[in-house]
């Protein structure tokens, strides 16, 4: 049945509830394009599982992974499909896009949209890589999620974006009224941190890789890698000390048990700290777009400006396959966010910050480019795409 609509923007809050299927193509074709005009990865991986794969930092990695070295991927993640005439979500789009180039391509690529976190989803995995896949050389642990049914007990958890301790105040900016103003957040209540890390934490990450393991398929000198976020001080309070950082803690803390396992197999796990991208996720923490949009504009004033898929590339072609060169800091991270966090980067934005108001908001910040990369995440403002044409909303993903 065709459902054929055209399809603009409809913004709630931090997201955008509708999606164009034909932007979110060229998005990713965007993304295949930056790849393939890389020289190939040396050595790079040809079995890779990325749990988390639809959308920024995990269909990155997906699409290094396959144009960056022909990589067969499997990729997880939950996304809505078109339903009552209602488009998509992003993320479905982006990976049917996804499958359909890669396929074209020559490339082995399938897909399972479900609950990562389940472990009927994990079974599924195993089932489909014992099936059709060579043991798993590299697995991307990229999943963020509001909330997670722990399997064993059945407990439903939410993670909460929460200062710890006090409340915090900050300047922050409503990206749906488009105002600078104040924002206070009321500290964490008892089981705040401890349901953030079961959500964010490394538990589910480690439980899918012991899970591949019995199952005998990671490969000798496998990589297994899961994405954090550091960032300025100004963010701590809601970030890094916040029950979001507690729950990156354990995450570092999973790294390395799930390296301790690797190492039986000559492979490695370790956390790579990326640079603050504009995302799904990260445009629903509060005071991070506005220290975006700021950082946007000292980074692309020097040159040094990454969206996802530069990011992803820089840690395929100059850590992971790069004769395999760890540049690890001195918790055994990649650090990523280096240009981010450079000295004359983070002045110049911190400089800026408490002159900013509503008023001179577009004229001392890069707002243009946070508001353009938001709606690019939702295939909007895409060249080359007709907007008011009508487009079908159902694209199949193809059954795994
Ligand atoms: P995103 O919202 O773009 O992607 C999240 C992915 O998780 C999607 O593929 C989604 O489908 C999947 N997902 C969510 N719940 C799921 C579930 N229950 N089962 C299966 N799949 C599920 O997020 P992102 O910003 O790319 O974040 C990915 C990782 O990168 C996170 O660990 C995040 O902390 C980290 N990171 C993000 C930034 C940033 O600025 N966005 C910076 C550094 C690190």
């Amino acid at each position: 049945m065709s459902s054929k609509q055209v399809v603009r923007p409809k913004i709630r809050g931090y997201i955008c509830v509708s999606a164009h299927p034909e932007g979110c193509a060229a998005h990713v074709r965007e993304q295949i394009a930056f790849v393939k005009a890389q020289p190939g990865l040396k050595d790079g991986p040809r079995s890779v599982l990325v749990i988390g794969a639809s959308t920024g930092y995990g269909l990155a990695s997906r699409i290094a992974a396959a144009y960056g070295s022909r990589a067969a991927t499997l990729g997880i993640f939950f996304e809505k499909p078109s339903e009552n005439a209602r488009p998509a979500s992003a993320g479905w789009y982006n990976s049917a896009a996804f499958e359909t180039q890669a396929r074209a391509d020559g490339l082995w690529a399938k897909s399972l949209n479900g609950d990562a976190f389940s472990d009927e989803m994990k079974a599924r995995a195993i089932a489909l890589i014992k099936r059709e896949m060579p043991k798993l050389d590299l697995i991307v642990y990229s999943l963020a999620s509001p909330r997670r049914v722990d399997p064993k007990t059945g407990i439903a958890h939410r993670s909460v974006l929460k200062p710890i301790g006090e409340p915090f105040t900050s300047k922050t900016l409503d990206t749906d009224r488009h105002e600078v103003g104040q924002i206070t957040l009321a500290p964490a209540e008892p089981g705040d941190i401890a349901n953030t890390v079961k959500v964010m934490g490394g538990e589910d990450w480690e439980q899918w890789m012991d899970a591949l393991d019995q199952a005998d398929l990671l490969a000798t000198g496998c990589t297994s890698v899961a994405y954090s976020y550091i960032g300025p001080k100004v963010t701590w309070p809601v970030y890094k000390n916040g029950t979001i950082g507690r729950a990156k803690e354990d995450l570092e803390r999973a790294a390395k048990s799930i390296d301790a396992l690797l190492k039986l197999r000559r492979g490695r796990a370790f956390i790579s700290v990326n640079k603050a991208v504009v995302t799904q996720a990260s445009s629903a923490i509060p005071v991070v777009p506005l220290y975006i949009a700021l950082l946007f504009k000292a980074m692309k004033a020097r040159g040094t400006h990454e969206g996802c898929i530069e990011q992803a590339w820089r840690l395929f072609s100059t850590q992971m396959y790069n004769e395999n060169f760890l540049d690890f800091d001195d918790a055994r991270r990649v650090r990523l966010d280096d240009w981010e966090m450079r000295d004359e980067v983070q002045h110049e934005v911190f400089a800026a910050w408490p002159g900013i108001t509503t008023e001179n908001l577009e004229a001392l910040t890069d707002y243009a480019g946070y508001q353009a990369e938001f709606l690019k995440l939702f295939g909007f403002g895409l060249p080359n795409v007709n907007y008011d044409a009508e487009v079908e909303l159902e694209v199949p993903i193809l059954p795994a």
